[in-house]
């Protein structure tokens, strides 16, 4: 079966930007991909195993369904889970081999009776007020965890609230010091953990002092910056490549006359004699309907988006762009013909970030290998 609308992944962008990031850290430093959220929606699967080829040590994940489906899928990587599991699931946690992170008594209490053998990353909670230990509890937290017997302590983890704004980075190096004290605590109980982590993508571009033994990084590990701070302040080797490209194919072409509407709510009214190519992708794909500004590339031109973005369909104009045929490869995020539509530039017309462009493109529209000049 032909597929209507599908993304390209280019190895040669993930080789590239596993490079600049190790080129950052150097080999001393434990490098962790995250690939939750379908590797940011470039597919779980297909990136992780590109993400382990070019040399990521340990893959991030967010839930344990993910963990799951990259085991089911013979990924043998080392694998750390983020975000929360269920007590009734930690049981599952051990046989698919990978570690956790911890900041509740219950789950510590829970993982002790297990009885197995148990790696854990203990998260210190430095200033986001999201998932993590406070200070005043870490003692306490750190005992817990060494009556049970059976945890072993692999890591002590934060994370940065405000490591983006690269103008002021008091508010992170707050958090820093904090993480130091929670450190420092963690030691006096007697737990001195292999891998010390604090930086996601910004901080480890940007941020010596926040690399300690290994890093996190999600969306550079993809060729995206987590700002355009971050993107101009960047001092390392290299640059980022995106790998992702979203496309789709020409569905009708369609000629209308000058004072015809065009789509729902009849929100656009044609101001001459119009070629329309109708596309079968739409918001359920993950083309958001608040981007009505948008435009996408066809023969490498520009064709913007006409009337309202459809569930399953969009409308765009083609008046300018000669020779378009049923079927032709239309560009939605990458490069075509010299031009190109960043994950950047679909966010602004969104009102939202590159991350949540690429992550919401739908998990069932294939995920597909683009070799480039390799292969
Ligand atoms: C998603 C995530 C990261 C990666 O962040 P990027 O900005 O994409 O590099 C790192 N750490 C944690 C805890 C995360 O949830």
């Amino acid at each position: 079966m032909q597929d209507l609308t599908w993304v390209e992944i280019s190895r040669e962008a993930v080789v590239n930007n596993l490079a600049v990031l190790r080129g950052r850290i150097g080999e001393g430093v434990k490098l962790c991909v995250c690939v939750k959220a379908n590797a940011y929606g470039h597919g779980l699967v297909e990136f992780s195993r590109l993400a382990v080829e070019a040399g990521a040590e340990m893959l991030a994940v967010n839930a344990l369904y993910e963990a799951r489906a990259l085991r089911e899928a013979g990924v043998d990587a080392e694998l750390y889970i983020m975000g929360y599991v269920a007590l009734r699931d930690l049981a599952e946690v051990v046989e698919l081999g990978a570690s956790l992170v911890v900041y509740n008594l219950e789950t510590v209490e829970a993982l002790g009776k297990l009885g197995r053998q148990v790696k854990v990353h203990i998260k210190i909670e430095t200033g986001n007020n999201r998932q993590g230990v406070r200070l005043s509890d870490l003692a306490e937290f750190g005992r817990a965890i060494l009556a049970c017997g059976n945890i072993e302590v692999e890591g002590a983890t934060t994370h940065f609230a405000n490591i983006e704004d690269t103008t002021d980075d008091s508010y992170a190096r707050g958090q820093l010091a904090n993480f130091e004290r929670g450190l420092a605590i963690l030691r006096e109980v007697g737990i001195n953990p292999p891998l010390v982590h604090a930086a996601n993508s910004a901080a480890t571009l940007l941020f010596d002092d926040a690399l300690f033994t290994m890093v996190r990084c999600g969306i550079a590990s993809y060729g995206l910056w987590p700002s355009k701070e971050t993107m101009l302040s960047f001092k390392g080797v290299g640059e980022l490549k995106p790998v992702m490209s979203w496309k789709t194919r020409v569905a009708q072409i369609k000629k209308v006359a000058a004072g015809e509407f065009v789509g729902y709510g009849c929100t656009y009214r044609t101001t001459r004699a119009t070629v329309l190519a109708i596309l079968p992708v739409g918001y359920y794909d993950g083309f958001d309907r608040g981007a009505g500004g948008a435009h996408v590339l066809i023969r490498g031109k520009r064709a913007p988006v006409r009337g309202r973005i459809c569930m399953n369909i969009i409308m765009v104009d083609i008046t300018d762009i000669a020779e378009v045929e049923l079927e032709d490869e239309v560009v939605i995020i990458g490069e075509s013909g010299g031009d190109r539509v960043t994950a950047e530039q679909f966010a602004s017309w969104a009102g939202t970030i590159n991350y949540e462009v690429v992550t919401r493109v739908n998990e069932r529209i294939s995920r597909i290998e683009d070799f480039g000049d390799l292969g």
